[in-house]
C-alpha cells in the first residue's frame, strides 16, 4: 500500500523523472536568462556535502549563463546539446563528461530538436552565481563562435 519510495531507493518511473522526486520547472517571464527547463534534486547529502541534481531542457531551452566560485561535474544523460565553457563552445551528447572550473562562465543550450538533459554535482554550500553584465557579455562576444552560441544560431 506503502507508495512511498523506500529509504535509500528511487526508481526511475518515466523517462527521466524519479519516484519521490520533485520535478521543478523553473519560473519564466520574458525576461528570465533560461528558458523551459526544470530541475531535479536527486540527491542531497551533508554528510558528503554534495548535490547530484538532474536539469532537463525543452527542444529550444537553454540554462542560465552564470559564473560562480562553486565548480560543477556534468554528465549529459539525454540528447544532444551545446556547451559554452569559458571562451569555447562544443558539442555534448549522453554521457559526455564537463567539468566546470570556479569563475568559469558556462551556459547549456539543447540543440537536436528534442529534450536535453544533464546531471550536475554540485557543493551543498555554495555561493550564488553571478549574471553577466553588459560588458562581461560584450568581453564574451569577441569570440566569434561564443557569439553566435550566445544568439542561438
Ligand atoms: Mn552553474
Amino acid at each position: 500500500m506503502d507508495r512511498e519510495p523506500a529509504a535509500g531507493f528511487r526508481a526511475v518511473t518515466d523517462a527521466f523523472r524519479w519516484e519521490g522526486v520533485a520535478h521543478q520547472p523553473y519560473k519564466q517571464d520574458g525576461s528570465a536568462p533560461f528558458k523551459d527547463i526544470s530541475r531535479q534534486v536527486l540527491f542531497h547529502e551533508n554528510a558528503l556535502g554534495c548535490e547530484l541534481r538532474y536539469f532537463e531542457m525543452d527542444a529550444a531551452g537553454y540554462s542560465t549563463l552564470e559564473r560562480h566560485e562553486h565548480a560543477h561535474a556534468v554528465m549529459i544523460l539525454r540528447g544532444q546539446g551545446e556547451c559554452l565553457l569559458g571562451d569555447a563552445v562544443r558539442p555534448v551528447k549522453q554521457f559526455d563528461l564537463v567539468s566546470i572550473p570556479s569563475w568559469t562562465w558556462h551556459q547549456f543550450r539543447a540543440s537536436a530538436g528534442e529534450p536535453f538533459g544533464f546531471l550536475c554535482m554540485v557543493n551543498v554550500e555554495r555561493d550564488r552565481p553571478q549574471l553577466p553584465t553588459a560588458d562581461d557579455l560584450a568581453q564574451l562576444r569577441q569570440t566569434p563562435a561564443v557569439a553566435r552560441f550566445l544568439d542561438g544560431r
